[in-house]
């Protein structure tokens, strides 16, 4: 066997293991979610310095001080934002572009929003070397949501709010499904919110630790 291929199937293998240890076994079950982890090679999303660890059980840097979650949060907010093959997702904080990848195996069109030009153009990048062509990057102020391509089925946000921005409520059609951390800037909780006509249900999920969501309804961006 080659270096190359040897390589491939030792993260093929990672990859497995991370599914079924990580994923599965924590209580994500739906086998369209955990064939998308089987599918999207998540050592592509990282610099080369942290390929050893890209199937390991925590988030890892990505430059610009932000981060690519841990593959159990990404798999949790994915199955229970609960997909349909002709669903049109919006994504808040393209960061590496591993949410997104995911979410492109799941639904019809991924609209994804990056504050960070640099991290916003390698994620567009890498979705072109793995030939994923149903997701569209955007740079910009993901708190205010993505009004050209509005309203969408679900709507994730994977950077930490202190409250719900009502730009995103406003963008969720009718049934439509929101999830993201809400809390102060250390540490949030996960929380859905379903809309139904003019009214939302919303549940919390899970104490989770994300990034902070900065912009005009997130946090301000404090001075360097
Ligand atoms: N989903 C990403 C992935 O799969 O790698 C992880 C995202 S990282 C935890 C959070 C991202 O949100 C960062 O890249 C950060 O720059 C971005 N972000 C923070 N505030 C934002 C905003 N207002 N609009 C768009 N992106 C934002």
């Amino acid at each position: 066997m080659d270096q190359d291929t040897e390589e491939r199937f030792s993260f093929q293998h990672a990859r497995t293991r991370m599914v079924e240890d990580q994923i599965r076994r924590r209580g994500v079950t739906d086998s369209a979610v955990l064939d998308a982890f089987l599918r999207i090679p998540r050592h592509c999303f990282v610099s080369e310095q942290y390929q050893p660890e890209a199937y390991q059980d925590h988030p890892l840097p990505i430059g610009y001080g932000q981060t690519i979650s841990q593959p159990y949060i990404v798999a949790l907010m994915t199955e229970q934002v609960n997909l349909q093959s002709s669903d049109h997702v919006l994504e808040i904080g393209t960061g590496s572009g591993y949410q997104a990848a995911i979410l492109s195996c799941l639904c019809e069109r991924v609209d994804t929003i990056e504050r960070v030009t640099p991290l916003a153009n390698q994620a567009e990048r890498i979705f072109k070397e793995l030939k994923i062509t149903n997701v569209h990057v955007h740079v910009g102020d993901g708190t205010l949501g993505y009004p050209p391509a509005a309203p969408y089925d679900a709507i994730l946000v994977t950077a930490g709010a202190p409250q719900v921005p009502l730009p995103l409520k406003e963008q969720l059609k009718n049934k439509g499904r929101l999830i993201l951390p809400v809390g102060d800037r250390w540490t949030q909780v996960l929380q859905i919110w379903v809309r139904e006509k003019g009214d939302f249900i919303n549940e919390s999920i899970i104490p989770v630790v994300f990034v902070p969501l900065l912009g005009k309804c997130g946090w301000e961006e404090k001075p360097q």
